[in-house]
């Protein structure tokens, strides 16, 4: 089976994880640090602050920014679970805005007009959250413009974007948002096993997002509520989280980011060629602004309205054929968990009917040319 998607791990890597693994440090230690300061590097933020998950990255980014119970947390259906649980988690609740049908992320129209009602019935949101689908940038400078215009803090979550860049920028830099949130899992484009990144320009954020990434402990006397005794002693000053990474995952992760550019060098000459090899068949291609150059995580088509066969069908013929070909996403608001708080199917119409359509197919930098004419012939061959 050809999956969708697959980690690159070198001999160099393995190496660096091998390294730390004989050394003093195991949990976050100096190769958590050089990870964060690869990462900063990469993307043109001032602070990064590692943790065990982009998970745990998005929860503390909305514990940081005091997100809590009567607010309200806005994000796109068309994302993964995560992007929205961070708000529950914090006791604040959470409502969807529907996508364009041509980016896949969030609309901005869609967003403006229901700040415009939300404004009128005073049931503003606190927190916008935008996703950038499949690698490509949402257009952040509008959506910081709406922040600045409706009040809300914007934490981006970049999970699939990192080494994107939205109007000759990484994402990463936080010009237009408080904190952007990064994945390291190992479907991502760089991976730690198990990972993820907060980044952020206001020191002050960093800090505390330091300090809850590690119970709400520390060291620092001039943070104590009391002088302290002696140097065994420390205090909890916040009710933080063990979502520390570890060094292993760490020296992992900054061995791959030294190939960062080779990886999206690879996933953007794969979804060029897909452009190239599936152009003429009834499927919707990935659309990209002129203004964005994704990260490619993903390449995902939609089945024409024609087509001879449904998205169903043809995942399933696909998978018999061997093409680990998945989907991206199941509307988050039609989950159970999201039904019982109320949501429905018919609410946000762009993203259900994308979901009904739409077909991942695999893309990763190990994938060869060859295995790739072997996707688009068994496609072909589905549709025409
Ligand atoms: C993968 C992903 C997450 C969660 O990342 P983890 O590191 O697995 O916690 C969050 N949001 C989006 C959009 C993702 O794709």
């Amino acid at each position: 089976m050809i999956p969708y998607g697959r980690q690159d791990v070198s001999a160099e890597d393995i190496a660096e994880v091998v390294a730390v693994l004989q050394s003093d440090f195991l949990t976050q230690g100096p190769a958590v640090e050089r990870f964060e300061a690869a990462v900063a590097e990469a993307c043109g933020a001032r602070h990064a602050v590692a943790v065990n998950s982009a998970t745990s990255a998005l929860h503390l980014a909305c514990r940081a920014l005091d997100l809590g119970p009567g607010d309200r947390l806005w994000t796109t259906p068309n994302t993964f679970v995560a992007s929205a649980n961070c708000a529950l988690y914090c006791g604040a609740s959470v409502d969807f805005v529907d996508i364009d049908a041509r980016t896949l992320n969030l609309s901005v129209d869609v967003l403006a007009d229901k700040l415009d009602k939300a404004e009128r019935d005073g049931r503003l949101p606190k927190f916008v959250v935008p996703v950038h689908f499949a690698g490509q940038p949402c257009d952040m400078a509008a959506i910081a413009d709406l922040a600045r215009r409706y009040g809300f803090r914007v934490v981006e979550d970049a999970s699939h974007a990192i080494g994107a860049r939205y109007r000759g920028e990484p994402v990463g830099t936080g010009r237009h948002a408080d904190i952007t949130v990064f994945s390291f899992h190992p479907v991502k484009i760089v991976t730690t096993g198990e990972g993820g990144v907060a980044a952020t320009p206001d020191a002050a954020l960093a800090e505390r997002m330091r300090l809850l990434r590690s119970h709400g402990i520390t060291r620092d006397a001039a943070r104590m509520a009391s002088a302290s005794p002696g140097p065994w002693y420390y205090e909890q000053v916040e009710l933080g989280y063990n979502y520390r990474m570890t060094d292993i995952q760490a020296a992992l992760g900054a061995s791959q980011m030294r190939r960062l550019d080779t990886f999206l060098e690879r996933r953007r000459t794969l979804a060029a060629r897909y452009d190239r090899l599936l152009a003429g068949l009834p499927l919707q291609l990935p659309h990209q602004e002129a203004w964005a150059a994704s990260a490619w995580h993903l390449y995902v088509v939609q089945l024409a309205d024609g087509a001879r066969v449904t998205r169903d069908e043809s995942f399933a013929r696909l998978r018999e054929a061997g093409i680990g070909v998945n989907v991206h996403y199941i509307p988050v608001h039609t989950q159970p968990w999201y039904r019982r708080l109320g949501f429905d199917w018919g609410q946000f119409p762009v993203a259900e009917a994308y979901y009904r359509r739409a077909l991942s197919l695999p893309l990763y930098p190990g994938l060869g040319e060859a295995e790739q004419d072997q996707v688009v012939e068994a496609l072909r061959r589905l549709l025409s």
